[in-house]
């Protein structure tokens, strides 16, 4: 422990490369020997529970291996140990769940929702994975993935002569995607294999991922300008979670608020929760944006949302997340989700 103490100390020294202050970070696990294990192997493998122990910690910490841990980690290093296999041999599905105009009652949209069977522990939930995908950076091939379904069939849809004219599919996208430079590039060529223009395609970001200070904010925010200056659509998903304020919102491009479900849920029984999700609806009409609820379920929630002005819904009271094929069926019936209003 002292020994990581020391090489946490050493490694924290600011760096100076080409002109610029680079600090390192860095997290350790520790496993002793015989203690912790016979082989090289058990160790190591302990040494790094120990180390994912120290950065969910909050990082920059040296931590010992305990049986404790291995417990309550062994599971995540499991699930990333699959999510890496289950990527590589495609076991990552996307499904569709419809987003339907509340004035018209027609489908304008979908938001694709990635989808696991992993062939040891059957579907996975993405609330069990998508953090782990994003602390381990393989939200990158898995968004990639996502993306690139996505836009193909939502191009293969288009040429069928399925969707309304001004269709859009939202994809979900992690904080984590847009740090680097990657995503421009990323979306420019998943459009292009799949012959889709931009504007069919949407970006959901949450407000956490924009409004943020730092490098990182602030190259999102560049890479985020530029893909809407192509023409694709730009949402804050979760909006109202953050405690980030509209205001913030001002000066960026985005053309679409979802209102969390977790305001939508007590919508028209909660005085709190209508009073919020009311506000969130007109400040998003105020500044020229589309405000979509998510998660609505019954149809008084249905009819609330209607009444506070609220412009597209989506949920299990229209539909749930389902496969292609099974949204295909919607699109081509063509009969409205729900009455028009
Ligand atoms: P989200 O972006 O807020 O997605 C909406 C979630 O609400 C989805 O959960 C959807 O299935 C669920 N939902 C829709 N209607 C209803 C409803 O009426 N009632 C209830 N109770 N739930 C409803 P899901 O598919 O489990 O996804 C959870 C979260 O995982 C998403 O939340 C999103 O943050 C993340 N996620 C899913 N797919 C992707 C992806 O491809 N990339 C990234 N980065 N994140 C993803
Ligand atoms: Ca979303
Ligand atoms: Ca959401």
């Amino acid at each position: 422990m002292a020994i990581g103490s020391r090489l946490l100390e050493q490694l924290s020294e600011p760096l100076e490369v080409a002109g610029h202050q680079l600090s390192l970070g860095a997290s350790i696990g520790v496993a002793v020997h015989p203690r912790d294990g016979d082989h090289a192997d058990d160790l190591v493998r302990r040494a790094d529970v120990a180390m994912y122990a120290a950065k969910e910690a909050g990082r920059g910490r040296v931590e010992a291996f305990r049986h404790e841990l291995a417990r309550d980690l062994g599971e995540s290093v499991g699930i990333e140990h699959e999510l890496r296999l289950g990527i590589q041999r495609g076991e990552f599905d996307v499904h569709y769940q419809p987003e339907v105009d509340l004035k018209s009652g027609e489908i304008v949209g979908v938001e694709a929702l990635v989808r696991w069977t992993s062939p040891s522990r059957g579907p996975v939930p993405p609330s069990r994975f998508i953090p782990i995908a994003e602390a381990t950076g393989l939200i990158l091939p898995l968004g990639e993935h996502v993306l690139r379904a996505a836009c193909r069939q939502t191009a293969d849809w288009r040429r069928r002569g399925l969707l309304p004219p001004g269709f859009v599919t939202w994809v979900n996208v992690s904080a984590r995607q847009l740090a680097g430079t990657g995503m421009t590039a990323l979306v420019d060529a998943a459009l292009e294999e799949a012959g889709l223009a931009p504007g069919q395609l949407g970006l959901e970001v949450t407000e956490t991922a924009i409004v943020a200070k730092g490098a990182a904010s602030e190259q999102a925010r560049a890479e985020l300008q530029r893909l809407h200056e192509w023409g694709v659509r730009l949402a804050v998903d979760d909006f109202g979670t953050g405690f980030s304020s509209l205001g913030q919102l001002r000066h960026f491009p985005v053309d679409v608020i979802k209102v969390d479900r977790m305001f939508v849920q007590g919508v028209g029984t909660d005085a709190k929760d209508t009073a919020i999700t009311a506000n969130v609806i007109s400040l998003a009409h105020a500044l020229g944006l589309i405000a979509i609820a998510e998660g609505i379920e019954s149809e008084e929630q249905l009819a609330s949302m209607r009444r506070l002005g609220c412009d597209q819904a989506q949920g299990y009271v229209f539909a749930r997340p389902a496969p292609a094929a099974e949204i295909e069926a919607l699109l081509a019936g063509g009969q409205p989700l729900t009455e028009a209003a």
